[in-house]
């Protein structure tokens, strides 16, 4: 399974529809301060689940929604879709019955979030849960944000072994242990 595209609409600085393509292989985004890079990296581990407004670099999860500038008005809406290569069928079984996987994640001002997974509408969970099994999740150390290294070096044990075991690709299993202990 790889990261094939990367559509932004209202996300952040991206007011205008804009579309990436991740080719095989390393990718660098290049531009001047504030250009929107960072952004870039928050839009896709926000599609992929994450709810941590910290993380996001805002107070609130409606702060990805594009706030308006001097000639622009804001948005009432913000949507990432990320589509998935999987003609290599390597993702989980729940999800591995098409050659492509599109990922989309809406945010609506006062409604939340909403995800589809090719068209069909899914909880946060099950798109959690595609990433943390294919080991590349929203929390992943695949994504190193500004900072992050400094922080894994203060980070608390018990931290520091989540980040090793969304490495080792077994934090799907742990969430579904946790959900198991709570029934
Ligand atoms: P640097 O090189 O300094 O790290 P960068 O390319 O990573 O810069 P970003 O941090 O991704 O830049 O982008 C910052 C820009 O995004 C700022 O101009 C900020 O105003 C804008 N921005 C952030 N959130 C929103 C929002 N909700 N609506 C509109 N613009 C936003
Ligand atoms: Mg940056």
């Amino acid at each position: 399974m790889q990261f094939s595209r990367l559509r932004l609409n209202g996300f952040k600085s991206f007011v205008d529809p804009t579309d990436l393509v991740i080719a095989d292989g390393l990718t660098g985004v290049v531009g001047p301060n504030g250009c929107g890079k960072s952004n870039l990296l928050e839009a896709l581990r926000w599609v992929m689940g994450e709810n941590r407004p910290t993380a996001m670099r805002g107070g609130g999860m409606e702060d990805v929604i594009f706030a308006g500038a001097a000639s622009r008005p804001a948005r009432n809406f913000a949507e990432v879709t990320l589509a998935l290569d999987n003609t290599d069928r390597t993702a989980p079984a729940a999800f591995n019955d098409a050659d492509a996987l599109d990922v989309v994640r809406r945010i609506t001002r006062d409604a939340g979030s909403a995800y589809k997974l090719n068209g069909r509408d899914v909880r946060a969970r099950d798109v959690q849960m595609l990433f943390a099994d294919a080991s590349t999740g929203a929390h992943s150390p695949a994504l190193v944000r500004q900072g992050q290294i400094a922080e894994l070096i203060n980070a608390k044990p018990q931290r520091r072994r989540r980040i090793l075991e969304e490495a080792a690709g077994i934090s799907g299993l742990y969430q579904r242990r946790h959900e198991a202990e709570l029934k």
